[in-house]
Protein backbone atom coordinates (compact mmCIF):
# COMPACT_ATOMS: atom_id res chain seq x y z
CA UNK A 1 0.00 0.00 0.00
CA UNK A 2 1.94 2.60 -1.29
CA UNK A 3 -0.13 5.18 0.86
CA UNK A 4 0.49 6.04 4.94
CA UNK A 5 -1.78 7.67 6.88
CA UNK A 6 -0.44 8.43 10.40
CA UNK A 7 -1.92 10.96 13.04
CA UNK A 8 -3.21 13.38 10.14
CA UNK A 9 -0.07 13.25 8.50
CA UNK A 10 -0.61 11.41 5.10
CA UNK A 11 2.44 9.76 2.86
CA UNK A 12 3.83 8.01 0.15
CA UNK A 13 6.59 5.28 -0.02
CA UNK A 14 7.96 2.95 -2.46
CA UNK A 15 6.82 -0.79 -2.43
CA UNK A 16 10.53 -2.13 -3.46
CA UNK A 17 11.51 -0.66 -0.41
CA UNK A 18 9.15 -2.51 2.07
CA UNK A 19 12.18 -4.85 2.62
CA UNK A 20 15.05 -2.72 2.74
CA UNK A 21 16.18 -1.43 6.33
CA UNK A 22 15.44 2.60 6.17
CA UNK A 23 12.68 4.69 7.00
CA UNK A 24 11.31 6.96 4.24
CA UNK A 25 8.34 9.25 3.58
CA UNK A 26 7.05 11.58 0.48
CA UNK A 27 4.88 13.58 2.54
CA UNK A 28 1.74 14.71 1.12
CA UNK A 29 0.20 18.30 1.91
CA UNK A 30 -2.22 17.09 3.99
CA UNK A 31 -1.46 17.69 8.49
CA UNK A 32 -0.22 20.78 8.44
CA UNK A 33 -1.28 24.04 9.78
CA UNK A 34 -0.11 26.34 6.95
CA UNK A 35 -2.73 28.35 5.52
CA UNK A 36 -3.98 28.88 2.02
CA UNK A 37 -2.05 28.83 -0.82
CA UNK A 38 0.47 27.14 1.21
CA UNK A 39 -2.10 24.44 3.21
CA UNK A 40 -1.07 22.65 5.03
CA UNK A 41 1.87 20.64 5.21
CA UNK A 42 4.32 23.75 3.38
CA UNK A 43 8.01 23.08 4.63
CA UNK A 44 9.26 26.06 2.48
CA UNK A 45 10.48 28.71 4.14
CA UNK A 46 11.18 31.02 1.33
CA UNK A 47 8.09 30.94 -0.20
CA UNK A 48 5.56 33.55 1.65
CA UNK A 49 4.58 30.88 4.84
CA UNK A 50 4.18 32.02 7.96
CA UNK A 51 7.72 30.78 9.35
CA UNK A 52 6.22 30.08 12.42
CA UNK A 53 3.21 27.68 10.46
CA UNK A 54 6.51 26.62 8.47
CA UNK A 55 8.29 25.40 11.88
CA UNK A 56 5.29 23.94 13.13
CA UNK A 57 5.33 22.03 10.20
CA UNK A 58 8.76 20.52 10.58
CA UNK A 59 8.18 20.24 14.66
CA UNK A 60 5.38 17.97 13.62
CA UNK A 61 5.99 15.44 11.49
CA UNK A 62 9.50 14.57 13.02
CA UNK A 63 7.13 14.31 16.52
CA UNK A 64 4.43 11.94 14.52
CA UNK A 65 7.55 10.15 12.63
CA UNK A 66 9.70 9.44 15.78
CA UNK A 67 12.54 11.48 14.95
CA UNK A 68 14.33 13.79 16.45
CA UNK A 69 13.86 17.18 15.40
CA UNK A 70 17.67 18.17 15.84
CA UNK A 71 18.62 15.24 13.49
CA UNK A 72 17.67 17.10 10.57
CA UNK A 73 20.15 17.48 7.26
CA UNK A 74 18.84 19.88 4.65
CA UNK A 75 20.57 22.07 1.94
CA UNK A 76 19.14 24.92 0.08
CA UNK A 77 18.00 23.62 -3.23
CA UNK A 78 19.52 25.19 -6.05
CA UNK A 79 19.00 23.13 -9.39
CA UNK A 80 22.41 22.42 -9.66
CA UNK A 81 24.45 19.26 -9.38
CA UNK A 82 26.39 19.26 -6.12
CA UNK A 83 25.85 16.26 -3.95
CA UNK A 84 26.92 16.48 -0.31
CA UNK A 85 28.05 13.76 1.86
CA UNK A 86 26.63 14.79 5.26
CA UNK A 87 28.56 13.08 8.40
CA UNK A 88 26.92 14.94 10.68
CA UNK A 89 23.18 17.00 11.16
CA UNK A 90 23.08 20.59 9.89
CA UNK A 91 22.69 22.30 13.47
CA UNK A 92 19.52 23.99 13.53
CA UNK A 93 21.33 27.53 13.90
CA UNK A 94 23.83 27.40 11.00
CA UNK A 95 23.55 27.80 7.46
CA UNK A 96 22.07 25.77 4.77
CA UNK A 97 24.71 24.51 1.87
CA UNK A 98 24.00 25.02 -1.78
CA UNK A 99 23.25 21.49 -2.92
CA UNK A 100 20.56 19.53 -5.22
CA UNK A 101 21.24 16.00 -3.42
CA UNK A 102 22.22 14.64 0.20
CA UNK A 103 24.06 11.28 1.08
CA UNK A 104 24.65 9.75 4.41
CA UNK A 105 25.34 6.40 5.93
CA UNK A 106 24.95 7.96 9.52
CA UNK A 107 21.97 6.32 11.05
CA UNK A 108 21.64 9.45 13.23
CA UNK A 109 20.86 11.73 10.50
CA UNK A 110 17.43 12.40 9.15
CA UNK A 111 17.92 13.64 5.49
CA UNK A 112 15.19 16.07 4.28
CA UNK A 113 14.23 18.01 1.19
CA UNK A 114 11.72 19.91 -0.15
CA UNK A 115 9.98 19.50 -3.54
CA UNK A 116 6.34 21.02 -5.97
CA UNK A 117 7.03 19.21 -9.43
CA UNK A 118 10.78 18.69 -9.75
CA UNK A 119 11.39 14.87 -9.28
CA UNK A 120 12.65 13.44 -5.92
CA UNK A 121 15.04 10.94 -6.27
CA UNK A 122 15.51 8.51 -3.76
CA UNK A 123 18.47 5.99 -3.15
CA UNK A 124 19.43 3.36 -1.13
CA UNK A 125 22.35 1.18 -1.02
CA UNK A 126 21.47 -1.84 1.41
CA UNK A 127 24.81 -3.38 1.42
CA UNK A 128 27.37 -0.19 2.07
CA UNK A 129 23.93 1.44 4.10
CA UNK A 130 23.83 4.54 2.39
CA UNK A 131 21.18 6.56 1.52
CA UNK A 132 20.59 9.69 -0.73
CA UNK A 133 17.28 12.03 -1.97
CA UNK A 134 18.48 14.06 -5.23
CA UNK A 135 15.98 16.82 -6.21
CA UNK A 136 15.89 16.83 -10.23
CA UNK A 137 14.13 19.68 -11.83
CA UNK A 138 14.43 20.02 -15.61
CA UNK A 139 17.95 21.87 -15.47
CA UNK A 140 19.40 19.48 -12.78
CA UNK A 141 17.93 17.26 -14.85
CA UNK A 142 19.47 17.64 -18.05
CA UNK A 143 22.97 18.17 -15.67
CA UNK A 144 22.24 14.28 -15.16
CA UNK A 145 22.24 14.81 -11.05
CA UNK A 146 21.09 11.41 -10.56
CA UNK A 147 24.24 10.16 -11.89
CA UNK A 148 26.24 12.67 -9.89
CA UNK A 149 24.38 11.16 -6.75
CA UNK A 150 25.36 7.73 -8.00
CA UNK A 151 29.33 8.58 -8.61
CA UNK A 152 29.30 10.36 -5.43
CA UNK A 153 27.66 7.36 -3.73
CA UNK A 154 30.56 5.22 -4.86
CA UNK A 155 33.35 7.85 -4.11
CA UNK A 156 32.29 8.58 -0.80
CA UNK A 157 31.10 5.11 0.06
CA UNK A 158 32.26 2.43 -2.25
CA UNK A 159 28.37 2.09 -3.40
CA UNK A 160 28.15 -0.33 -6.10
CA UNK A 161 25.30 0.97 -8.27
CA UNK A 162 23.89 -2.56 -9.04
CA UNK A 163 23.38 -2.56 -5.54
CA UNK A 164 21.57 0.25 -5.04
CA UNK A 165 17.80 0.54 -5.15
CA UNK A 166 16.13 3.87 -6.51
CA UNK A 167 13.04 5.47 -6.33
CA UNK A 168 11.43 7.92 -8.65
CA UNK A 169 8.85 10.04 -6.80
CA UNK A 170 5.62 12.37 -7.52
CA UNK A 171 6.41 15.09 -9.33
CA UNK A 172 4.82 16.78 -12.85
CA UNK A 173 3.91 14.34 -15.53
CA UNK A 174 4.76 14.71 -19.13
CA UNK A 175 1.58 15.67 -20.05
CA UNK A 176 1.55 18.39 -17.83
CA UNK A 177 4.86 20.00 -18.24
CA UNK A 178 5.19 22.01 -21.12
CA UNK A 179 8.57 23.21 -22.03
CA UNK A 180 10.47 25.77 -24.05
CA UNK A 181 13.11 25.30 -26.76
CA UNK A 182 15.65 26.08 -24.80
CA UNK A 183 15.08 23.56 -22.21
CA UNK A 184 15.28 21.09 -25.07
CA UNK A 185 18.27 22.24 -26.40
CA UNK A 186 19.90 22.33 -22.71
CA UNK A 187 18.83 18.46 -22.69
CA UNK A 188 20.27 17.97 -26.54
CA UNK A 189 23.95 19.63 -25.19
CA UNK A 190 24.06 16.79 -22.43
CA UNK A 191 22.33 13.79 -23.72
CA UNK A 192 22.57 13.96 -27.42
CA UNK A 193 20.91 12.20 -29.92
CA UNK A 194 18.93 10.32 -26.50
CA UNK A 195 17.10 13.88 -25.67
CA UNK A 196 14.40 12.99 -27.76
CA UNK A 197 13.25 9.87 -26.19
CA UNK A 198 12.04 13.01 -23.25
CA UNK A 199 10.37 14.97 -25.60
CA UNK A 200 6.63 14.90 -27.46
CA UNK A 201 4.76 17.33 -28.99
CA UNK A 202 1.11 18.11 -28.60
CA UNK A 203 -1.36 21.04 -29.60
CA UNK A 204 2.32 22.78 -30.27
CA UNK A 205 3.68 22.33 -26.98
CA UNK A 206 7.00 20.24 -26.21
CA UNK A 207 6.16 18.26 -22.97
CA UNK A 208 9.16 16.88 -21.21
CA UNK A 209 9.55 13.65 -19.28
CA UNK A 210 11.46 14.12 -16.12
CA UNK A 211 10.58 10.65 -15.07
CA UNK A 212 11.66 9.09 -18.35
CA UNK A 213 14.80 11.24 -18.60
CA UNK A 214 16.03 10.70 -14.67
CA UNK A 215 14.86 6.55 -15.09
CA UNK A 216 17.14 6.42 -18.20
CA UNK A 217 20.42 8.75 -16.45
CA UNK A 218 20.02 6.03 -13.05
CA UNK A 219 19.96 3.50 -15.67
CA UNK A 220 23.13 4.57 -17.56
CA UNK A 221 25.08 5.21 -14.06
CA UNK A 222 24.69 1.71 -13.36
CA UNK A 223 21.26 1.45 -11.16
CA UNK A 224 19.12 -1.46 -12.69
CA UNK A 225 16.27 -1.43 -9.24
CA UNK A 226 13.90 1.62 -10.28
CA UNK A 227 10.26 2.19 -9.42
CA UNK A 228 8.88 5.18 -10.90
CA UNK A 229 5.85 6.25 -8.46
CA UNK A 230 3.93 7.48 -11.82
CA UNK A 231 2.41 10.04 -9.44
CA UNK A 232 1.95 13.15 -10.95
CA UNK A 233 1.61 16.57 -8.51
CA UNK A 234 -0.29 18.62 -11.07
CA UNK A 235 -2.82 16.01 -11.65
CA UNK A 236 -2.93 15.71 -7.89
CA UNK A 237 -3.52 19.10 -6.20
CA UNK A 238 -5.09 17.46 -2.85
CA UNK A 239 -1.70 15.94 -1.58
CA UNK A 240 0.84 17.70 -3.42
CA UNK A 241 1.94 21.27 -4.18
CA UNK A 242 2.41 21.91 -7.50
CA UNK A 243 4.34 25.22 -8.89
CA UNK A 244 3.24 24.29 -12.18
CA UNK A 245 -0.61 24.09 -11.46
CA UNK A 246 -0.98 26.63 -9.12
CA UNK A 247 0.97 29.48 -11.04
CA UNK A 248 4.27 29.46 -8.36
CA UNK A 249 2.01 30.34 -5.09
CA UNK A 250 2.13 27.01 -2.97
CA UNK A 251 4.28 25.26 -0.96
CA UNK A 252 6.50 22.74 -0.66
CA UNK A 253 5.92 19.19 0.12
CA UNK A 254 8.88 17.58 2.32
CA UNK A 255 10.91 14.24 1.63
CA UNK A 256 12.25 12.62 4.92
CA UNK A 257 14.70 9.43 4.93
CA UNK A 258 16.96 7.45 7.81
CA UNK A 259 18.90 4.50 7.88
CA UNK A 260 16.96 4.36 11.09
CA UNK A 261 14.45 1.75 10.34
CA UNK A 262 10.72 2.71 12.32
ZN1 LIG B 1 -0.02 15.52 -14.64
Amino acid sequence: MPFIEKDGLRYFQFESFETLPIFHAVLTRQGGVSKPPFDSLNFGGTVGDDPAAVLKNHQKTYQILDFDYKSRFDVWQVHGTDIVCANSPRGLDSDHQKADGILTNNPDITLFMRFADCVPILLVDPVKNVIGIVHGGWQGTSLKVAQKAVEKMQNCYGTNPSDIHAGIGPSICQSCYPVGREVYDSFVASFGDQADMFFKTAKDQLLLDLWKANRITLKSAGVTKIEVSGICTACHLDDWFSHRAENGNTGRFGVLMSLTGH
